[in-house]
C-alpha cells in the first residue's frame, strides 16, 4: 500500500455536494481508501475568471495501485460523476488530479508527478498542507521554491 495525495476541485451544480460525492466514490473504489481530508477551500477561478468560485479539497489515500492505475481510477470517477471536459480552465463538474503518489517523481505523457502546477496554486498547496505539511514542503523544495 502507497501514499498518494488528490486534489479535488468543483465549481458546478452545487460544488460541494460534487467534493462529497467524489470523495465517496473514491473510498467505495476496491482500491483506495480515503485516509484523511482537508476542510473545503473556496476561491475565486484560476486562469479564466467569468466562472463560478472553485471548491477543492485534499485527500490522502492508500492504495495498491499504480500511479497509471490510480489516474485510471480518478478519471473514470470524473466521467461517471459526468464531467464533459471543455475548454481548458473552464467549469468543471469535478475534476480530480493526482498532487503527489509517495515520493515518485516521473514525467510521462498522460502523467506527472507531483502534478506540474501543483507548487504554484495556493488552492492545491494550502488543503495539501492541511494533512500533509511535509508532502507539501517536498513539493515546493522539488520545485526550487
Ligand atoms: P486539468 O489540467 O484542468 O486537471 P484535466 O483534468 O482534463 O485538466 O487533465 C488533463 C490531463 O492531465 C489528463 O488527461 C492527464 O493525463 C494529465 N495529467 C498529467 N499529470 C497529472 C496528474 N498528476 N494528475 C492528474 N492528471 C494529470
Ligand atoms: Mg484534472
Amino acid at each position: 500500500m502507497t501514499s498518494a495525495w488528490l486534489s479535488l476541485g468543483a465549481n458546478l451544480e452545487n460544488p460541494r455536494t460534487q467534493l462529497k460525492h467524489a470523495a465517496t466514490f473514491l473510498n467505495d473504489h476496491i482500491n483506495i481508501e480515503v485516509i484523511a481530508h482537508s476542510d473545503v477551500l473556496k476561491n475565486p477561478a484560476w486562469g479564466k475568471t467569468d466562472q463560478p468560485d472553485f471548491h477543492n479539497i485534499a485527500l490522502e489515500i492508500k492504495t495498491p495501485l499504480s500511479p497509471v492505475e490510480l489516474l485510471d481510477a480518478c478519471q473514470s470517477i470524473e466521467n461517471k460523476m459526468g464531467r464533459v471536459r471543455r475548454e481548458k480552465w473552464g467549469p468543471r463538474l469535478i475534476d480530480i488530479d493526482i498532487v503527489a503518489y509517495d515520493r515518485i517523481i516521473m514525467q510521462t505523457p498522460r502523467l506527472t508527478l507531483p502534478h506540474p502546477f501543483a507548487h504554484e496554486r495556493d488552492f492545491v498547496l494550502e488543503p495539501l498542507s492541511e494533512i500533509s505539511p511535509e508532502t507539501k514542503i517536498w513539493i515546493c523544495q522539488l520545485a526550487g521554491n
